[in-house]
């Protein structure tokens, strides 16, 4: 069953950053594809978060796009299972906000499940690292999960290298966690209830930061562990690491109103 999103309250005056969950799908996958060695299968849900900061709304991922969507009440055909009505487009409908007025989509990195719904968004300008660009446009024809039709849209680009802070007021601090994929980034969002790190699949799991797994593939092995490393620190200051595919730690957080 795919989480109910309610409208939620409209901003008020003297509110901060605020934050909200949406899921975009699921895919139902081998569990050592996010941890290497593991035994068994798993459903996971695919994440997708808005960021709603007073100089603007601003998307992190974008889940599974429309190439994906089956009609409410039929059986999906692949591993992939993205339902009409839970598109990244549909969870902003339904909590009122306008997806014309999206203006940035940072991308953790440019696989179909976690940018899949970029064409949702025509006046966004998607932040990515340089070097991911690169590979996702040039250098991707032994590997699937790219899919250059989803992102190669016309939208502008904001191509970083390294940390980023996007509105220069340390709300919205981009850095690279590189090792799934060459160019891998996350993002630190300070809200009213505490520092939120958003990762992408730099950490799958909640148990892939807990335990330093890796998955069973990824681009480079060192520099996933780096990351992690570096997850680790900040998940030590006091900041809340929130994995992108973990359905436990998914039922945790709320999809009604803001999550901080
Ligand atoms: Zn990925």
């Amino acid at each position: 069953m795919s989480a109910v999103e309610i409208p939620t309250a409209p901003r008020k005056p003297g509110d901060g950053v605020r934050l909200f969950g949406f899921t975009v799908g699921h895919v139902n996958m081998p569990i050592g594809f996010f941890l290497d060695g593991e035994p068994g299968e798993m459903r996971a849900p695919v994440t997708a978060f808005l960021i709603d900061h007073p100089k603007g709304l601003v998307l992190f991922d974008t889940g599974l796009g429309p190439r994906f969507v089956r009609p409410r009440g039929t059986q999906p055909d692949s591993f992939i299972d993205l339902e009409q009505g839970d598109t990244i487009d549909e969870r902003l409908n339904a909590i009122g906000v306008d997806p014309a007025a999206i203006r940035w989509i940072i991308t953790s990195h440019l696989h179909t499940d976690h940018a899949g719904g970029n064409a949702y968004f025509p006046n966004a300008t998607v932040i990515v690292q340089e070097r991911e660009y690169d590979h996702a446009f040039h250098n991707i024809t032994d590997d699937p999960i790219y899919e250059i039709s989803e992102y190669d849209l016309g939208q502008p680009f904001l191509k970083i290298h390294g940390e980023h802070d996007l509105f220069a007021d340390g709300t919205i601090v981009i850095f690279p966690t590189l090792g799934h994929t060459p160019g891998h980034q996350s993002a630190k969002i300070r809200t009213d209830g505490g520092d939120i790190v958003l990762t992408g699949d730099c950490c799958s799991l909640k148990r892939s930061l807990d335990e330093f797994r890796l998955p069973n593939h990824c681009h480079d092995a060192d520099q996933f562990l780096t990351s992690l490393k570096l997850l680790s620190s900040l998940e030590r200051k006091g900041a809340r690491v929130f994995p992108s595919h973990d359905p436990d730690f998914w039922a945790t957080i709320p999809k009604v109103g803001p999550i901080g």
